[in-house]
């Protein structure tokens, strides 16, 4: 969930029912953020900080040594029963913490990974295993693990190095036993064998090279708006505000924007915000956080910890390392409090982070003083907007006509900076009184943290020296002037997340036991500010499809656009639900509804599992029916259920209506996750599999 842990939510309501009318009044007609802000930051008092802390315990993400030993043995146990990829979860949550033992808990992970066959990774923790300080007398069992990897690998020459490495460790090592050295000796000499066996069979390349071509894709750039295609144009009218319109007739399937989110927070995943209660025991469960790279949403396997907490992991030291530079070295102590007052709140203060304070800084300050240009016009009779239109018109310096676009750059540009972040609009008239200060606490609350934690961010651009502000504001009460500038800036960011947050979501494959039918589920990894995306307006009858990888975002058209006709966008279901009415009668039938589809869906899986194909797919064509009501026949929706029938249809052998089945999935698919989708793929591969048949064969089977 984004918004605030719902105790917390309370709790600020309550105290907003208490403020005195005439300060709820004057919250309520504060129009410009910074007043709303500085209103706030009195009102959070020790005691509010106090239950605060209170509330954010069950979320400490120190690390604990005792925490590191607990993980191991679970993962342990789980090792033995062969349950690889669940040890392998628990031995990255045993090394997010701190032991003495870290050594093992590392040379345990390249075990798991080295069954899971990721020889790669395993190389790498056994790397990590020494570094920490392995001990001398298990070396040769993880030396011959290595070399076994290297060998997989066809790297030989590297493999022959660290055989006779453990060759001479065993020669010189008097500890072993001698059964042990002849069962090291018998090993060496099988790999030996086996790196003889390599030598002779040459290694493909042709795999990886056709990998990179097939990321090459047609890219037709748009001159003024960066990240989007030149089929699109930025338009601004009074009614509809900045959007974005079809330059030529679009078909379905088309690219139209291709983005690298401006800042994204990984969502924590359920279970950690549901412990109520100081824990006694660690939680084994995996959420979310252990899954996914906390920087470029990739999907973790040897995970390298954050060296302050144990929240934050990565795919790599080096996202590692670019997180902790660009904005982790700020939220690491700040860990439980950004997980209680929800993801919204940790997206705003990233995107500060983001930016720089330099940045935020000229931004926040320009604002005030067109602010003050507006007052002093409105003064003279004008309205706001014919105001805001000529004094744009003025700051474009052009001859044209044509004002500058709000967001845009003065060479008339929109790309995807911190500017145009900015100028993303808050709505801030739309929400209640109450919600902004919600929204105006939590910020304050953030802010009060920063000022007690090293705050690096501010020595960015600041012409003060680094230790001479820390003292100053570890003195006084007050926040400094820098602070009360990134606390307007995050309200303000907090804000514009209601009408422009982008959930990123992700297919997920769950590949339980040996189910030959991949169920798959839509998760939401990450919420993200989208610059250019956030250009589409809003409509619950869109147009466009959108899909991510990574971090970066692709919307594509999903029905034919002409030309001249506006380009728009669902946004995140989850927030517009919230920010409607909680539960609307309609919704809840039609969730009824869907239950049923997810009743026949299961019901084909698991006749799918027992090789009943015929009534697997009855089922299946059940939910086909309920899922195109609902989301209508060419949703992406439709197209994974209808990918599911291909593949019940084609293992059952039912030729024809797979190849039909095959064709209806791979159009609607492609249209919504472009062709070198996985599932499209391998959508292809049964086609072509099922037309190289024999004949004779497929009458026989029909
Ligand atoms: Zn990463
Ligand atoms: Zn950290």
């Amino acid at each position: 969930m984004d918004l605030p842990v719902e105790r917390w939510e309370a709790y600020a309501r309550r105290k907003w029912a208490s403020l005195e009318p005439c300060l709820q009044q004057q919250l309520s007609l504060a129009v410009p953020l910074g007043d709303t802000f500085l209103l706030c930051l009195p009102l959070l008092q020790p005691a509010d900080e106090e239950f605060l802390h209170r509330l954010a315990a069950p979320n400490w993400v120190g690390k604990d040594p005792r925490a590191a030993l607990f993980y191991k043995e679970e993962g342990n146990k789980r090792f033995q029963k062969k349950e690889y990829t669940a040890a392998l979860m628990l031995y990255s949550k045993a090394v997010s913490h701190n032991s003495p033992e870290m050594s093992l808990c590392y040379a345990n992970r390249s075990a798991a990974l080295f069954h899971l066959g990721h020889f790669e990774d395993c190389l790498e923790d056994i790397d990590r295993a020494q570094a920490k300080g392995y001990p001398n007398r298990l070396q040769p069992k993880i030396l011959l693990r290595k070399t076994e990897c290297l060998l997989l690998l066809g790297r030989l020459q590297e493999a022959a190095g660290v055989i006779s490495k453990v060759e001479s460790k065993i020669a010189m090592d008097q500890s072993l036993t001698s059964t042990t050295r002849q069962i090291l000796l018998r090993k060496i000499s099988q790999l030996k064998v086996k790196a003889h066996e390599k030598e002779s069979s040459p290694v493909s390349v042709l795999e990886a090279l056709s990998k990179t071509q097939k990321d090459l894709e047609f890219w037709e750039e748009n001159g003024k708006i960066s990240s989007a295609f030149s089929s699109v144009s930025l338009n601004f009218n009074s009614c509809r505000g900045r959007h974005l319109v079809a330059t030529k007739d679009i078909l379905p399937g088309e690219n139209l924007v291709k983005e690298e989110a401006f800042v994204s927070v990984l969502s924590p995943g359920k279970s950690l915000l549901l412990q109520d209660s100081a824990e006694t025991t660690w939680d084994t469960r995996v959420t979310n956080g252990d899954l996914h790279c906390h920087r470029c949403l990739k999907q973790l396997l040897a995970s390298v910890p954050c060296g302050g907490c144990s929240y934050a992991k990565y795919c790599s030291k080096k996202c590692a390392q670019l997180a902790w530079e660009h904005y982790h070295s700020t939220e690491c102590p700040l860990g439980a409090l950004l997980l209680t007052l929800g993801v919204f709140s940790h997206v705003a203060l990233r995107t500060v982070l983001v930016a720089g304070f330099a940045e935020v800084s000229s931004l926040v300050k320009q604002f005030h003083e067109d602010d003050k240009e507006l007052h002093k016009a409105e003064a003279r009779g004008k309205s706001r907007d014919e105001t805001r239109d000529s004094t744009a018109g003025m700051e474009g310096l052009s001859e044209k006509a044509e004002p500058l676009i709000p967001g845009c750059e003065d060479d008339g540009q929109y790309r995807g900076s911190y500017q145009a972040v900015f100028n993303l609009l808050t709505h801030a008239e739309k929400h209640s009184p109450e919600h902004k200060f919600l929204c105006s606490l939590s910020i304050v609350a953030i802010c009060k943290k920063l000022r007690e934690a090293d705050l690096t961010i501010l020595s960015q651009g600041s012409c003060e020296s680094q230790s001479k502000l820390k003292a100053h504001m570890k003195m006084s009460a007050e926040l400094s002037p820098e602070l009360k500038i990134l606390g307007e800036a995050m309200l303000r960011h907090m804000l514009q997340l209601h009408c422009n947050a982008q959930a990123v979501t992700a297919i997920r494959e769950s590949e339980s036991g040996d189910s030959i039918v991949a169920d798959s589920e839509q998760v939401r990894l990450a919420t993200a500010l989208f610059p250019v995306t956030s250009l589409l307006n809003h409509s619950c009858d869109p147009n466009t499809s959108v899909t991510f990888r990574g971090t970066a975002v692709t919307v594509r058209a999903s029905q034919p656009i002409p030309r001249g006709q506006e380009i728009v966008h669902c946004y995140d279901q989850a927030v517009e639900l919230l920010m409607r009415c909680r539960v609307d009668a309609e919704n809840f039938l039609s969730a009824e509804h869907m239950l049923v589809g997810e009743i026949e869906d299961h019901l084909a899986q698991g006749y799918a599992t027992l090789g009943k194909w015929q009534e697997a797919a009855r089922h299946l064509r059940c939910s086909i029916q309920i899922v195109e009501a609902h989301h209508g026949p060419s949703s992406v929706e439709t197209g994974h259920e209808l990918f599911k029938l291909a593949q019940i249809l084609f293992n059952g052998f039912a030729v024809s209506e797979a190849l039909c089945t095959i064709q209806r999935a791979e159009t609607v698919l492609s249209v919504h996750c472009g062709p070198q989708n996985a599932q499209v793929q391998e959508l292809q591969e049964m086609r072509a599999c099922l037309l190289e048949l024999p004949r004779s064969l497929l009458h026989r089977v029909e």
